[in-house]
């Protein structure tokens, strides 16, 4: 039911409301209060104390806008409580002008300054009750506090929330069995409802929401519960033997010996695959694990039953390197493997085609052209997908498209925390390599300010006097992807012919043609280069033990995780490597404190924790494209048990009634169906 169905919302106020996010009732009822303030804890006007951090209230008498020549426009504000004011100021925000009126009732909280009379700057300020409306006072002891935008006030949410409560009365009670509830102590949800909007203890008002958040989990797990079990019980798949000569013989040609962790999920790939319904793993391992050489140990199982493995990577430059790693050792294997990548000429492109369909060759590594349609294997047995966060749901499915139902193994190296990866890739069985191989040269990291240029140019001298390499790393975003180009390619010419001039320099970017690029790789493996200037493109995959400092310029405008992604290129040697992050001059103190962390920290879930609570879950992976259902109620940084616990159950319950058929789970269906099934597909969860 649309928003309008509510009393009291017309058109302009269902648009304000749409600017949150509230298009339905049901979206209404689940708008949850972002805190909630005990009114015994609320300091009158007239009782505040300079330094004091405090929550009052009062009616706003008057809202003025200074212009100050130096720091832009200053929005006032004048609350009164009887004889008691305070004066609010915002400089630099001057929607605030539009978000206060005079009469309005308001909420604020802040630490009390003095400047000609008692002063908040920049205080939070929550609007009541606005001037015109004639509500009653509320009585509770507890004052809800929503997310609002522009002029809807908290008065206004209430009553609403409450309108739709008493409209959709019967259709608030939840259907989770019994069991559920008493396992996880959870408050009936009916119950939930009026305690999280109209709580008379903050205690109520937590239980309220856990009850929420636990149903919204649990369907979404519910969701990939039944994917998960679509995937692997529906089709019947290919049991590959053991067979591990290959492997034995792939063993004999490398220079070192598996790490615990590679032996370990191998193990847990080979027997996966040696089961009949096909194999949906996710194999996670931080930069640098040995994820490569275990994936093709998985493809040589299936080589060695006779069938074809596909490797796809998202960018050619990591096919091609793939490629180049996997040719050298299958050679001597007498395995054969093709590349297949765009910009391939078409004669060696339909070479490459025809051979793949007639079977002669076992391995293909490729892009996206991969996908294209006249690619057809002889007999596709394993799929892999390196990266695969780079690529769609529909694009996996494709390759997987190309088989009859091959065994599917995709490859992060995204270190993702457990609990984003339940939601995100829940649908996944999980394989982590937890360990680095030994040897590897430490890496240290430091914070420095654009005013260190110098400094940091005479210390990458130093570095490639000792005949070692540097990645200088410019960010590239999507959305200002032109800038930052341009300021790139004048990094690069700044360097050039300024501080390097006596040294060998590239560009590397996202735009080149391949072959350029190629040439530009090549000759940086090769040692030929001295710096490297790149965008993000060397974000994955790219390996040059060699290469041991990377500055990373406009650090701030990084996620941690891709932050993380970039550092795993150097480290890679022996080699002591140095990671120099520069900033702005006006590093917020958020940036600041998500780069301290990635200082200390070199282990990538550690940081990938982090990242999420610092940024939240929609921000973790840089864009929102990710998959990621949006959740109302539920925070995944914050209600990791409880999405394990609703994880857990919502599994079980598929297991031991998969079409929920059950007398007592017909109401999880039907609730299912009725109100969650559309909502999170919709989002496409993993
Ligand atoms: P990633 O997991 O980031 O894809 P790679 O598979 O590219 O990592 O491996 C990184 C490097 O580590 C490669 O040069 C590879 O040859 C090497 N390597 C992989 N496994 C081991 C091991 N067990 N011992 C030593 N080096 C290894
Ligand atoms: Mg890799």
């Amino acid at each position: 039911m649309p928003v309008q169905c509510v009393k009291g919302v017309g058109g302009a106020r269902a648009a304000a409301l749409s600017d949150l996010g509230i298009e339905t009732v049901s979206d209404l009822i689940h708008h949850i209060p972002r805190r909630y303030l005990d009114r015994s804890c609320i300091c009158r006007l007239s009782d505040l104390r300079v330094g004091d951090s405090v929550t009052t209230y009062g009616r706003v008498k008057r809202v003025w806008v200074e212009r100050l020549r130096s720091r832009g426009p200053l929005v006032l504000a004048r609350i009164e409580d009887g004889p008691a004011a305070i004066t609010c100021k915002w400089f630099n925000q001057p929607w605030r002008r539009g978000q206060l009126k005079k009469g309005d009732r308001v909420l604020v909280s802040g630490t009390v300054g003095h400047y000609h009379g008692p002063e908040f700057v920049h205080p939070e300020c929550d609007v009541l009750e606005t001037g015109n409306s004639r509500m009653a006072p509320d009585r509770g002891r507890i004052i809800p506090v929503y997310p609002t935008v522009g002029r809807i006030s908290q008065g206004h949410l209430r009553n609403l929330i409450r309108s739709a409560l008493d409209a959709c009365e019967g259709e608030l009670d939840g259907y989770l069995p019994t069991t559920i509830i008493a396992r996880h102590r959870l408050v009936g949800r009916r119950q939930a409802f009026w305690g999280v909007h109209f709580p008379e203890t903050v205690g109520q008002a937590e239980e309220s929401r856990r009850r929420l958040a636990f149903d919204e989990l649990f369907f979404l797990e519910l969701l990939l519960a039944l994917r998960h079990r679509s995937a692997r019980g529906g089709a019947q798949g290919i049991a590959f033997p053991p067979n591990d000569e290959l492997v034995q013989r792939l063993r004999r040609e490398l220079d070192y010996e598996f790490t615990a962790a590679q032996e370990r999920v191998l193990g847990e790939i080979i027997r996966d695959m040696g089961e009949s319904c096909p194999m949906n793993r996710l194999l996670q391992g931080d930069v640098g694990s040995g994820k490569t050489v275990v994936a093709l140990a998985a493809m040589l199982v299936a080589v060695a039953d006779g069938y074809q493995a596909a490797l796809m990577a998202p960018t050619e430059i990591l096919a091609e390197q793939h490629h180049m790693v996997l040719a050298r050792l299958l050679d001597r294997l007498g395995i054969r493997v093709a590349l297949l990548v765009g910009r391939l000429p078409g004669q060696a492109k339909t070479e490459v085609r025809s051979a793949i369909r007639e079977g002669k060759v076992e391995i293909v590594v490729g892009t996206h052209a991969l996908l294209e349609e006249g690619v057809e294997f002889s007999d596709l047995g394993l799929v892999v997908v390196d990266e695969q966060h780079r690529f769609g749901v529909a694009q996996r499915a494709r390759l997987r498209g190309k088989g009859a139902s091959p065994d599917v193994l995709v490859m992060s190296a995204t270190p993702i925390p457990r609990s984003l990866a339940m939601t995100v890739y829940g649908d996944l069985d999980l394989s982590v390599i937890d360990e680095l191989p030994p040897g590897r040269g430490s890496v240290v990291t430091r914070c420095a300010n654009v005013g260190a240029r110098g400094k940091v140019h005479r210390f990458i001298e130093h570095q490639l006097d000792r005949g070692r390499q540097c990645y200088v790393v410019c960010p590239l975003i999507e959305e200002s992807e032109k800038l930052d180009l341009a300021a790139a390619e004048k990094t690069y010419d700044v360097l050039r012919t300024g501080p390097f001039s006596h040294r060998h320099l590239a560009l590397l970017h996202g735009r080149m043609k391949g072959e350029e690029k190629d040439e530009i790789m090549t000759a940086f493996r090769s040692g030929e280069l001295d710096i490297l200037v790149a965008t993000t493109v060397i974000e994955v995959g790219i390996d040059v033990p060699n290469a041991t400092v990377m500055v990373v310029e406009h650090a701030e405008r990084f996620g941690l995780a891709q932050l993380h992604q970039l550092r795993g290129r150097i480290g890679r040697g022996t080699e002591r490597s140095y990671c120099i992050l520069l900033t702005g001059r006006n590093l917020s103190s958020e940036a600041g404190r998500r780069l301290a962390v990635f200082e200390r920290e070199t282990d990538g879930f550690v940081i990938a924790e982090e990242d999420l609570r610092l940024r939240g879950p929609g921000e973790f992976f840089g864009t929102r494209q990710h998959g990621l259902p949006r959740l109302r109620v539920a925070d995944i940084a914050r209600d990791a048990d409880l999405l394990s616990a609703a994880r857990k159950e919502a599994f079980a319950l598929i297991k031991a009634d998969p079409d929920l058929e059950g007398i007592e789970h017909l109401g999880i269906g039907r609730e299912f169906g009725r109100y969650h099934r559309a909502r999170l597909e919709l989002a496409d969860v993993g």
